[in-house]
C-alpha cells in the first residue's frame, strides 16, 4: 500500500478532569481537519466513562464531518444492560463501534470470573448487530420500474464493527493460533475491521496479518501506532500494552537530554515504523493520540498523508510541544 493512498484514523480517550475536558474540543477540531477515516473514543470497562465517552462522540458527530467510532465493552454486564448501552449509543447517531470485551476487576468474588453474561468480544459484536436489526422497522417499499410491486426493505444501515487484534498474542491466550481463532470467531459474529494492540516491531504485525489472512480473516487489520515522544510516554505505553521494551528506542530517548530532541526521536521513529508497515502491506494506520494532535499530525505529514487533506497543518505542528 503506498503511503499517499493509505487510510488513517485516531484514538482518543474521554477527558478525566475539567481542564482536559476544556482542551479536548480544540484537539478534536485539529484532528478532524486532517480528514481521518474515523476518530475512536475509548470506553471504561464496567461503564465508568459511559457519559464522558458519549459526550466526546457527540462532539465529533455534531461539530466535525468525521465519523466517530465508539469503543464499547461488555465485561461485568448483563445482556439487558449491554443491549441498553448499545441502543443509547445508536440513538445518539453512532454507527461505528469497536467491540472489546474489557478486563474484569482483579479481585472477583470467589467462583465468579467477573466477566458477566457476555463472555467475549465476539458475543458483543453479535449483540450490536442484533440491536441494530431490532431498531429498524420492517417495511415494504416500491420496486423501481415495477409500479405494482413491493419489496421488503430492512432499512438496515450498515454498521462498522471493529475488534481488537493482538499481533503478539493477548496476555491470556495460550498461542498465536488461539488469537487467530478468536479473530475468526469475531469475523463470524459480524466484525468487519481489526485494530491492533500496540507493538514495537513491524514484523510482529506483518507476520500476524499474513497468518490471519491465510487462516481466512478477510477484514482489514489496522496497526495501532503511538508516537513515543518521551521516556515517560514509553513507560506508560509499556504499562498499557504489556509489550516488551524496544531497547533501541528506550536508550535513544534516555540519553537525549532535551525534550525537543526526545520529541524528534519519537516522531522520526513512529514515521519510520508506519512507513515500514505500509510498505509491507498494512491498509492504513490507527494512531493513538494520547489526546494530543501535534505528534500524530507530524507523523502523518512526514508520511505525506496530509498533503491532500490539509496542506496547512505541517509547519505549524513541528514547533509545538506536548507533555509526556
Ligand atoms: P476477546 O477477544 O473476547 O478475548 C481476549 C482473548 O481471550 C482472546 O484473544 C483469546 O485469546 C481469549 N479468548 C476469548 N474468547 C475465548 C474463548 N472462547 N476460548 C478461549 N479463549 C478465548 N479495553 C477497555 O476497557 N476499553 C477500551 O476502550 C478498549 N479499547 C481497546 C482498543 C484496542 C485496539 C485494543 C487492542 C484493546 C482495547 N481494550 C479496551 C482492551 C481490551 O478490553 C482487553 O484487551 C481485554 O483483555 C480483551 O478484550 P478483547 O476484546 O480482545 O476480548
Amino acid at each position: 500500500m503506498s503511503c499517499t493512498t493509505a487510510r488513517f484514523s485516531f484514538e482518543l480517550y474521554p477527558p478525566r478532569n475539567a481542564v482536559t475536558a476544556a482542551a479536548l474540543p480544540a484537539t478534536i477540531d485539529r484532528l478532524a481537519a486532517a480528514h481521518p477515516e474515523f476518530i475512536s473514543v475509548t470506553y471504561g470497562a464496567n461503564g465508568s466513562s459511559r457519559t464522558s465517552s458519549l459526550d466526546v462522540l457527540r462532539y465529533i458527530l455534531e461539530n466535525t464531518d468525521v465519523s466517530p467510532m465508539a469503543h464499547l465493552t461488555c465485561v461485568g454486564s448483563s445482556h439487558a444492560e449491554t443491549n441498553r448501552l448499545i441502543r443509547e449509543f445508536m440513538d445518539a447517531g453512532i454507527r461505528r463501534f469497536l467491540a472489546v470485551r474489557g478486563d474484569p476487576p482483579a479481585e472477583g468474588d470467589a467462583g465468579d470470573d467477573g466477566l458477566g453474561e457476555l463472555r467475549s468480544a465476539a458475543e458483543l459484536v453479535q449483540l450490536i448487530h442484533r440491536v441494530q436489526a431490532e431498531r429498524v422497522p420492517y417495511q415494504e417499499v416500491p420496486v423501481p420500474g415495477l409500479p405494482a410491486a413491493r419489496e421488503v426493505d430492512t432499512g438496515r444501515e450498515r454498521v462498522q464493527i471493529a475488534v481488537a487484534a493482538f499481533p503478539n498474542g493477548h496476555p491470556h491466550s495460550r498461542s498465536v493460533s488461539q488469537d487467530i481463532d478468536t479473530l475468526l470467531a469475531k469475523q463470524a459474529a459480524g466484525a468487519n475491521l481489526g485494530i491492533t494492540q500496540l507493538f514495537f516491531h513491524p514484523d510482529d504485525y506483518l507476520s500476524f496479518a499474513q497468518r490471519a489472512r491465510e487462516a481466512g480473516v478477510l477484514f482489514p487489520i489496522l496497526p495501532g501506532i503511538m508516537p513515543v515522544t518521551s521516556p515517560a510516554r514509553l513507560k506508560r505505553m509499556l504499562e498499557l500494552s504489556g509489550e516488551d521494551l524496544p531497547s533501541e528506542l528506550a536508550i535513544q530517548l534516555e540519553i537525549e537530554p532535551t525534550e525537543e530532541g526526545q520529541r524528534e526521536i519519537g516522531i522520526a521513529w513512529a514515521t519510520d515504523f508506519a512507513r515500514r508497515l505500509l510498505d509491507g502491506g498494512a491498509p492504513g494506520v490507527h494512531l493513538y493520540t494520547f489526546n494530543r494532535h501535534e505528534a500524530v499530525l507530524d507523523v502523518l505529514d512526514r508520511l505525506d498523508l496530509l498533503s491532500f487533506a490539509n496542506p496547512t497543518t505541517s509547519s505549524r505542528t513541528t514547533t509545538e510541544k506536548e507533555p509526556a
